[in-house]
């Protein structure tokens, strides 16, 4: 995770692009003006522009559409660089290499006087903020229902995804990616056995590298297969200064419960800073798929908002800070 050569490679090449794409623009434009220009005034003109072929209404609506299209292009390039610059943020150093399953805010609701001074200050929004992490994907149809429901309610999750299920459905890990969602590493096999560093390596570093080549992001968040912390892998990622991410409220969906036991679940456990566990992959996660909207809606209901769990490891950082101030 150290090395950030492909990403400023990336970052450079991006550039690159950007400034090509404003040159043809600034060209399109220059010949737009000067098919444009007058005959009166083409006359007081250098012999080489008035040597120009006259304007041609079909000529100038091909320009003008293809300088648009340019322009589109250079915005929609920047808004990718700016997502993926955001994405690729690195962590807190307080959570490189160390294992946690909450993060601690210590004033998540405001009053309005305190929640103005927070705005001053660039403090978040109030609100008791979770993480929502989906494990085991992406899946076949599940992984999308996932999704398309989030995507309606405007919740944003983390997804700690599979290596080989990536290899096998890399549209849907773009989606998850593309709509806004924070994507971690979940090995590539995700097996319970030991491992020897060699083996942990090429589970966890194949896993990224797989991620960062279709959606450009560098995930520097890990959870172990089973929440196990002394098989090898977790000793890796750690050493790798991955943030080894558990959970504090586990719906246990794996085990088929009702959606209403599930949402029960997570209810009991649901605490501010907290993390909660769910699957969109491994097996059949139709309770999954039923139960979220309970989850949502019932977690709204009781103050919560919904971040990634980079967005947790940094309001803790913030409230921190602020903290800090105060004292
Ligand atoms: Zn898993």
């Amino acid at each position: 995770m150290a090395d950030r050569h492909p990403f400023i490679k990336q970052h450079s090449l991006s550039w690159v692009v950007v400034v090509a794409a404003l040159t043809f623009l600034s060209g399109c434009t220059l010949s737009a003006a000067r098919s444009a220009s007058p005959r009166h005034l083409a006359s007081n003109m250098t012999p080489s522009l008035n040597q120009l072929p006259s304007s041609n209404p079909s000529e100038e609506k091909v320009l003008v559409a293809q300088s648009n299209q340019a322009y589109k292009k250079v915005v929609a390039k920047l808004a990718q660089q700016q997502k993926i610059t955001k994405l690729n943020k690195p962590i807190p150093a307080q959570f490189q290499g160390k294992t946690f399953k909450n993060v601690k805010i210590n004033n998540p609701i405001k009053t309005v006087a305190q929640e103005a001074s927070d705005k001053r200050i660039g403090q978040s929004a109030v609100g008791k903020p979770i993480a929502l992490t989906f494990d085991d994907g992406p899946w076949p149809n599940t992984t999308g229902q996932v999704l398309d429901f989030l995507k309606k309610n405007n919740v944003k999750a983390t997804f700690f995804v599979v290596g080989r299920q990536v290899q096998q459905y890399p549209q849907i890990t773009k989606r998850i990616v593309n709509e806004g969602h924070a994507i971690a590493n979940h090995t590539w096999s995700h097996q319970y056995h030991r491992y020897n560093p060699a083996g942990a390596a090429s589970e966890i570093d194949k896993t990224a590298q797989l991620i960062y080549k279709l959606t450009g992001v560098k995930t520097n968040l890990f959870r172990p297969p089973g929440g196990i912390l002394n098989n090898g892998l977790a000793a890796y990622a750690q050493q790798k200064k991955y943030a080894v991410v558990m959970w504090s409220a586990d719906s246990l969906d794996w085990r088929h419960n009702s959606s209403q036991a599930l949402r029960d679940r997570i209810l009991k456990e649901a605490s501010a800073g907290g993390i909660v566990l769910l699957h969109d992959g491994g097996g059949n996660r139709a309770k999954t798929v039923q139960a979220l909207p309970l989850i949502i809606a019932e977690l709204k209901k009781r103050g919560y908002k919904f971040v990634t769990v980079p967005e947790l490891m940094e309001m803790q950082e913030k409230d921190q800070e602020m903290m800090a101030r105060k004292g």
